[in-house]
């Protein structure tokens, strides 16, 4: 045996292992991962009777003997049989990998099919008629007078099953279109490099090694699309439970899950169910405009978020409407912190955006085992009406439990109440800030409105503002702040200031979060000079 020969069996050799790995993955591996799992692996079936065969028709030739006179027959025969038989089955591959769903199959297909059966016809003849190929007494193979059809018969199937790939490119992935192409082009290729290497037959290692390379690329690509098809799915879960405007669980969501949690309750659990409904939306549309009505929808959404506990859940009930369930133990303090934190931080935006935007919040606070949903949100409804009917921007409580859904406690909180009933609007801020100082541009004075009692106390004698500030923004601006808090404030900024509000939020060592503004009188320009009020409002708690 020739030194060429014996490496074409050794790479065939291998070859035929690689085929029993793929076959063996197809077989045993991830079911998801292999479409069309019948065909590839009869595809790889078909690679390694042809790499034996071609093996054993090589090994066997020459050779004296009836083990060699029968193995060169039967080899050479289930060769070309390999062949004909891969042709049909590829393009039926190629097919279900191009189609779209319950797309006929065209007649081409048939026609390749029919080829195939043709040359298998042909072959099983030229076993007694010699047509394909013929053997010597020594054993060694010759072309028959019809091998040229033999060809044309593989040569019109392919170039039939190449007519489809290149009118279905589009529907493939790029990389998979090429994996397929391959079972074009390598065969050629080899063609080629045989002309020049004689005696080295690699067209059925060609053949091997597209089957390969189709097998790990389809792999791939059915790979990502599953991917993409699980970023789908979860996407299309997530959507389906959320309110696309603001991120929150949507009404469907938000309420299931509140049901199911009140279903849960046990005796001593404490849980309330708020109802928050920005008031006066109508009007925010028509004065400010529908944009600015959504941006509030999702402001007020992103607010609620914050200062819900991880716990809670929020959900957008519908139009400007909310859901805040909190879960056990929701005790009077934490609602009311929750509620202050929410008029906060809404206080703030409002001013900051300089619009009259605030929400009335109803809540039902349910005691124990056996409420039902639909009793307390009808509750909190109420309970939100009652806020409306009073005035709104407030927060009503109804209680209710098992024992006394028809008599229930009516708390009203009100931590703004005083705030409501001042008109004038120093006032109603000297509510909401811990310290307010009124500065007269005209003469440069001050005179300080308010300042918390622990301020106070530290204030040097005297009190007088410019001291009032340096010892606020020792005791609440971190070192780094320091300076940019008193730049802030100071005179020339406030004579130059053209916005009515500017607020500016810092840190203090403790870690509270404290906002300064100053509310400029900018209709007092024509007089020369600016009235100022300079607030100091916190957000959480400042150590002071
Ligand atoms: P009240 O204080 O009594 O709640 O008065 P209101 O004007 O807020 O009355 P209501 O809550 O009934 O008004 C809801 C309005 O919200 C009606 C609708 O035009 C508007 N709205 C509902 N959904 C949206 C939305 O997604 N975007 C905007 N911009 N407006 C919405
Ligand atoms: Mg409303």
């Amino acid at each position: 045996m020739s030194t060429i020969t014996i490496f074409q069996i050794a790479i065939e050799f291998w070859g035929i292992i690689w085929c029993i790995i793929a076959s063996a993955g197809i077989v045993f591996g991830n079911a998801r991962l292999h479409a069309n799992r019948s065909i590839k692996l009869i595809m790889q079936v078909l690679c390694i009777l042809l790499l034996a065969n071609d093996s054993l028709a090589y090994i066997f030739r020459g050779q004296p003997g009836n083990t060699a006179y029968y193995v060169v027959r039967i080899s050479n025969y289930m060769v070309f049989f390999s062949n004909y038989i891969y042709m049909g089955v590829f393009s039926i591959f190629l097919w279900k990998s191009v189609r779209e769903l319950n797309e006929r199959m065209p007649g081409r297909i048939y026609a390749i099919l029919g080829l195939s059966g043709l040359g298998v016809l042909l072959l099983t003849i030229s076993q007694f008629q010699g047509l394909f190929y013929t053997f010597d007494a020594e054993n060694y193979y010759h072309r028959g007078t019809w091998y040229f059809v033999a060809q044309l018969i593989a040569i019109v199937g392919m170039a039939i099953d190449l007519t489809i790939l290149l009118q279905y490119r589009k529907r493939l992935d790029r990389v998979l279109f090429y994996a397929i192409l391959s079972y074009f082009v390598l065969p050629a290729i080899t063609t080629v490099i045989m002309i020049f290497c004689y005696g080295l037959s690699l067209q059925n290692i060609a053949i091997m090694i597209s089957t390969q390379i189709m097998f790990i690329m389809d792999t791939i690509d059915i790979s990502s699309r599953l991917d993409r098809s699980h970023t789908a799915l979860v996407r299309a879960r997530h959507e389906a439970a959320h309110d696309a405007m603001t991120g929150l669980w949507n009404k469907v969501a938000g309420t299931a899950q509140i049901k199911k949690y009140i279903a849960q309750m046990q005796p001593e659990d404490v849980a309330a169910l708020m109802f928050v409904d920005i008031d006066d939306f109508k009007s925010i549309n028509d004065v400010y405009g529908h944009d600015a009505g959504d941006y509030w929808i999702r402001e007020v959404a992103a607010l609620l978020d914050n200062v819900c506990g991880k716990d809670d859940i929020v959900c957008r009930f519908g139009g400007d409407e909310y859901l805040l369930f909190m879960k056990s133990p929701a005790d009077t303090t934490t609602i009311t912190t929750r509620f202050r934190q929410f008029k906060e931080l809404l206080q703030f935006k409002a001013l900051e955006m300089n619009q009259n935007v605030h929400c009335s919040v109803g809540i039902c606070r349910m005691n124990g085992a056996g409420c039902e949903y639909e009793q307390c949100l009808k509750i909190a409804d109420e309970a939100l009406y009652e806020v409306k009917r009073n005035g709104k921007n407030n927060c009503v409580l109804f209680e209710a439990g098992k024992q006394n859904t028809t008599e229930r406690e009516k708390k009203i909180i009100d931590p703004t109440a005083a705030l409501r009933m001042q008109e004038k609007f120093y006032r109603k801020i000297m509510n909401m800030f811990i310290a307010v100082v009124y500065y007269d541009a005209k003469d440069g004075t001050y005179e300080v409105l308010k300042e918390c009692q622990p301020l106070h106390d530290k204030l040097p004698e005297g009190n007088r503002y410019s001291e009032n500030v340096v010892v606020f923004v020792r005791l609440c601006a971190d070192a780094g702040d320091q300076e940019a808090v008193c730049a802030f404030l100071a005179e020339q900024r406030i004579r130059n200031q053209t916005e009515p509000v500017v607020s500016m939020e810092y840190r203090n060592a403790a870690g509270g979060r404290a906002l300064v503004h100053t509310f400029v009188n900018t209709e007092m320009k024509e007089t020369g000079g600016k009235n100022c009020m300079i607030a100091f409002q916190d957000i959480y708690t400042i150590s002071v």
